[in-house]
């Protein structure tokens, strides 16, 4: 069986001597295993986090270890009485030739199907797309969206489901070729060449006249930067991944918002204002608090009209204890 095993952690872009390629004898399933030969192996931007041994939401690759990946693989031998042998199956993660799955990872494709598409549109990066759009940008008809690495993988599937869901959809790509493809055969409406513009904001300003209400964030760096202040009211940004950042040594200016999709953290603004049934119910519910004594709250008062702008400027350093009030008169 041939492997290719992670020989090194990379320091910044790997490079070919992480690799090694390792030789051993064919293994033999275990009760409940299935021995594949792969057939398609995915490569996918993730597998840069698993080279490293920063803490991430998956442990990293050992060194000596096979290099993890999804493939679609030909079933050799089966102790799981559900498959056998020719079946064709995704599910068995490694670079490997042949590879050893529990039964239960395992998932069988249609026989004569586009196996590779069962990693790509129809795999992981197909539901990641969905995931995003469906679950963080719910769409609406004419809107603006805005995908990065938009021929890719992933993006290529997240804008033709905002094209689906009526949006105006402008992608955001790295050479002429993807451009063209993304406009006339995906659909887009514009396509933004990050690599061949002088400015990447004034680029993306004239794209979306009407600002941006989606955007999906496939890359981070300095097209994040150029998004941002496009975002409109009640944007949502899908935090999908930053692959321009994978190979940094060190970490840029700035709250890393790699740790919002890491964490899958949560980020999100609101004003209170908004939605003015907020008052009534909450002193529904406060007001008997207050009244029991068990929410607890403090004042500052500050008698005297005159005395307002000191009190405010004192706030801002921090001079008052509890809620700020000037008592203007007595009732
Ligand atoms: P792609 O097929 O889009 O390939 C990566 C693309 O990223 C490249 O083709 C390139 O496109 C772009 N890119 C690479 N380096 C840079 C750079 N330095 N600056 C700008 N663009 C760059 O990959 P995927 O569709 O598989 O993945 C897209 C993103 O989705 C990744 O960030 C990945 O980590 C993330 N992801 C997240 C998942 C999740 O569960 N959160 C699951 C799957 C993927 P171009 O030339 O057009 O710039």
């Amino acid at each position: 069986r041939r492997s290719i095993i992670l020989a090194s952690r990379p320091k910044g872009a790997p490079s070919a001597d992480n690799f090694a390629l390792d030789e051993s004898v064919m293994p033999k399933p275990a009760e409940g295993e299935v021995l594949t030969r792969t057939l398609w192996l995915s490569l996918d931007p993730y597998m840069r986090g698993r080279m490293s041994d920063k803490p991430s939401y998956a442990p990293p690759v050992a060194i000596g270890a096979p290099m993890t990946g999804e493939t679609v693989g030909e079933v050799v031998e089966s102790r799981d009485p559900r498959f056998v042998p020719g079946d064709v199956v995704t599910g068995a993660f490694g670079w490997q030739s042949h590879i050893i799955s529990a039964g239960d990872r395992l998932t069988t494709i249609p026989k004569g199907a586009p196996y590779s598409a069962y990693l790509g549109v129809l795999g992981m990066p197909g539901a990641t797309a969905y995931a995003g759009m469906t679950e963080i940008g719910q769409v609406k008809p004419g809107e603006t969206v805005v995908i990065s690495a938009a021929s890719g993988a992933v993006g290529a599937v997240a804008g033709q489901l905002a094209k689906r869901a009526g949006a105006r959809v402008v992608g955001v790509a790295g050479n002429p070729d993807k451009c063209l493809y993304i406009q006339d055969t995906l659909g887009f409406d514009e396509c933004i060449d990050h690599r061949a513009v002088m400015d990447l904001d004034a680029a993306l300003r004239d794209a979306c006249p009407n600002g941006i209400d989606v955007y999906f964030e496939n890359v981070g760096g300095d097209l994040q930067d150029a998004v941002y202040p496009l975002m409109n009211n009640f944007g949502r940004m899908i935090m999908c991944g930053m692959v321009a950042e994978y190979n940094d040594t060190k970490t840029r200016p700035g709250p890393n918002l790699m740790d919002v999709v890491r964490k899958r953290l949560r980020i999100e603004g609101f004003i209170v204002m908004d939605k003015p049934e907020r008052f009534v119910d909450w002193r529904a519910l406060a007001a008997p608090w207050v009244a029991d004594g068990s929410l607890h709250f403090r004042e500052h008062v500050v008698d005297g009209l005159e005395n307002a702008p000191e009190a405010f400027i004192d706030l801002l350093r921090g001079h008052n204890f509890g809620k700020l009030v000037i008592r203007v008169a007595e009732p």
